[in-house]
């Protein structure tokens, strides 16, 4: 295991601020890995604990199976060689792109030669004598990724990478730094609030919520087996579905489950394990599909259908298979 994490914590403003609470995760050398959860969640508290630029309250760090990390025990950063890729880039501004990219191998011998590989890399060759300000921020963004490689990490953290870009040069430059990282083989997380750019790029995807991880697992299980509702609700707008409305459908509810289902997983006039007679009140075009508000028994829910129901009154439907049950 490249890096193991047991029951980490760490508190702020004297425990006022709960930001990690006993969190356990192991990390395998070469895989891509995300950390995915809303602004606040502890993402940037985990990363800083992982690269030594914090440390613990209570829990361990073992980096290749030694102890880098607990609440005696501090590592520092420079030794830990851990890459780190900031958000805004954090690039020098008054030195070019070479000198970034050879800031932290100073010492190595063939430190032009790694620069020069590290901007090919990147397809940033004959940018060196440039300045950071005179790239786009996508360049700059692959600057900061070349930075860090340089010095041949076995781990590297990207802290939400792509939030300062605009969305169809987010996808590209999301496309292109999975593309070099998967080249160097270096184990990466990548760390972000957009559940699409986590699912894209990872291997397995880590949901942290309110400083507590609720699931480790590869995107297909993560969709397919979500350890709770809100996992399920990062990925598709979910519909509760309450004990009485699921035996108004004929389907008999344990009294201590919770039952949803995704909003596109409903039919109309389809046929289905289970339906009712609803009353569309109102449908708005979405583009992939229609938003529609359904009154069914005393409820209203909102349900994707892929077409426009030719009426109102129409049979509500679903499928026992789609039943989310925790
Ligand atoms: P994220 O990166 O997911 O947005 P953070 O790890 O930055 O979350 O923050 C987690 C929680 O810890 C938040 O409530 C944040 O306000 C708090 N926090 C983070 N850093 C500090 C700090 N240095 N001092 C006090 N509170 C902090
Ligand atoms: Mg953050």
């Amino acid at each position: 295991m490249l890096l193991t994490i047991n029951k980490l914590s760490k508190q702020y403003d004297r425990g006022k601020v709960k930001a990690l609470i006993d969190v356990s995760l192991q990390l395998k050398a070469g895989k891509v890995y995300a950390i995915l959860g809303e602004s606040g969640s502890g993402k940037t508290t985990l990363a800083r604990l992982i690269a030594g630029l914090e440390s613990p309250d209570q829990g361990k760090i073992y980096l290749n199976g030694k102890l880098i990390s607990s609440d005696s025990q501090h590592l520092p950063a420079e030794k830990r060689s851990i890459g780190f890729v900031f958000q805004n880039y954090a690039l020098f501004p008054h030195l070019n792109i070479t000198k970034n990219v050879g800031y932290g191998i100073s010492d190595l011998p063939n430190k032009t030669e790694v620069v020069d590989e590290m901007l090919r890399l990147v397809n940033l060759e004959g940018y060196g004598n440039r300045y950071p300000h005179e790239l786009s921020g996508g360049q700059q963004q692959r600057v900061a990724l070349a930075r860090a490689l340089a010095l041949k990490p076995p781990l590297i953290l990207l802290d939400e990478p792509f939030s300062n870009l605009d969305s169809s040069l987010r996808i590209d430059l999301r496309t292109e730094i999975f593309r070099i990282l998967q080249q160097t083989g270096v184990c990466s997380v990548f760390i972000t609030h957009n559940a699409e750019d986590a699912m894209a790029i990872a291997d397995e995807v880590m949901i942290l919520k309110d400083g507590q991880l609720l699931q480790q697992a590869s995107p297909e299980i993560l969709y397919q087996q979500p350890a709770t509702p809100y996992v399920a609700s990062l990925f598709d707008t979910l519909v509760e579905m309450s004990a009485i409305l699921l035996e108004q459908f004929g389907f008999a509810p344990v009294p201590t489950n919770r039952y949803y289902l995704r909003s596109h997983h409903f039919s109309s006039n389809q046929p289905s394990d289970y339906n009712l007679n609803a009353l569309v009140t109102q449908t708005t075009f979405m583009g992939q599909y229609y938003h529609a508000e359904v009154a069914v028994g005393d409820q209203t829910l909102g349900i994707h259908f892929s077409e426009k129901p030719a009426e109102n009154h129409i049979k509500l439907g679903w499928q026992e298979s789609d039943l989310l049950i925790f």
